[in-house]
């Protein structure tokens, strides 16, 4: 029996398939390339296409013993989900319609789903609870809530099993420094950060000095692309063996501000790392912190990456050894 792995060549997506593998588990790779890079997965069975071609679809799961799937696949860019809304609708919401609909037709009744924080948008409360309401303040965060209500009607209708992870922000690399964060462009934090120390940038911008937190910049939740990639194993064991669908925070339940951020990537890198401090970004909430502990106590998650340093640590190996991400490979 193997595990689909939609969207297996991007960022979480390569971390999730080189941690199944290392357990010994069989992974088929579907992914388009429109963001995810061949290079970063090592696997026999590799798809190229779009998740929205159904016919292909239900072709790899006519050819393959499929028990479960992890969908990754999707687009994931906050900025670019207001100015382009179609996008999201059509890859994200339509996609996802189009591999229940095959997974449904062909008996595959299991999938672990990457969500995501911004399913919660402004936050009410801080450490957020899955309880917490539900009202996405950008296309991005609401196709994620969509696609999640979408498992949840099929789990009514036709026994569909779903585990969504709803995750906060994601950071570091595999510690080996062979594969890492690639996006093209570039928009998360850590990654731009080291991009100074690089000589790709002059400074870092920090996006608003006047947040109510204690340095006045944004705090977020940083965790582990590794300790996400356990999650999804311990989610797909929990759904194999316990036929139940949920919902899980992902998060290390620790806030950093951008400026600690900047200050830990200084000592890391021992360089000065320059900052200036810009407008903000629109749409940035000012707290976003994670309660995890549904998810530690319902399926045992252990975050064993917690430390910020040991993320930028992991992510300054991958980016140093390859400045230009994946083109650098063979
Ligand atoms: N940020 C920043 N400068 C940058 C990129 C990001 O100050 O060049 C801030 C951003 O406003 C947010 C935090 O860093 O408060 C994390 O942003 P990122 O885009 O990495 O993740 P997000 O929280 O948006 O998912």
């Amino acid at each position: 029996m193997s595990i689909l792995i939609t969207g297996g060549a991007g960022y979480i997506g390569s971390h999730t398939v080189r941690h199944l593998q290392s357990l010994g588990k069989e992974i088929i790779v579907l992914d388009n390339l429109q963001t995810g890079h061949r290079k970063s997965v090592d696997v026999e069975k590799f798809y190229q296409f779009d998740i929205r071609d159904t016919e292909k679809l239900d072709q790899v799961f006519k050819e393959n013993d499929i028990e479960g799937v992890i969908h990754f696949a999707a687009n994931s860019l906050v900025g670019e989900s207001m100015t382009d809304p179609y996008k999201y609708y059509s890859n994200n919401v339509y996609g996802m319609l189009c591999l229940l609909k095959r997974m449904y037709e062909n008996k595959v009744e299991k999938i672990v789903f990457s969500s995501s924080a911004a399913t919660y948008g402004e936050p009410k409360n801080i450490p957020i609870l899955e309880t917490d309401p539900t009202k996405p303040t950008n296309p991005y965060g609401e196709t994620k809530l969509a696609m999640e209500k979408m498992m949840h009607w099929f789990d009514i209708a036709y026994g569909m099993k779903y585990v969504s992870l709803r995750y906060f922000n994601a950071a570091g690399a595999h510690p080996d420094g062979d594969i890492g964060e690639d996006h093209g462009p570039e928009t998360h934090l850590i990654p731009l950060i080291l991009q100074v120390p690089l000589g790709k940038r002059e400074y870092i911008s920090i996006y608003g000095d006047d947040y109510p937190t204690k340095d006045g910049t944004c705090l977020r939740d940083y965790i582990h692309v590794l300790d996400l990639a356990d999650a999804h194993n311990l989610a797909l064991e929990y759904l194999l063996d316990n036929n139940d669908s949920e919902i899980f925070n992902l998060g290390s339940g620790n806030g950093f501000s951008v400026k600690e951020v900047i200050e830990a990537a200084r000592i890391v890198t021992a360089h000065e790392i320059k900052a200036k401090v810009t407008d903000r970004r629109p749409g940035d909430p000012a707290v976003l912190i994670a309660s995890s502990e549904k998810i530690k106590s319902r399926l045992g998650w252990n975050p064993k990456r917690e430390n910020i340093k040991t993320m930028i640590e992991d992510a300054w190996r991958w980016h140093k050894n390859n400045k230009n991400g994946f083109d650098d490979k063979n």
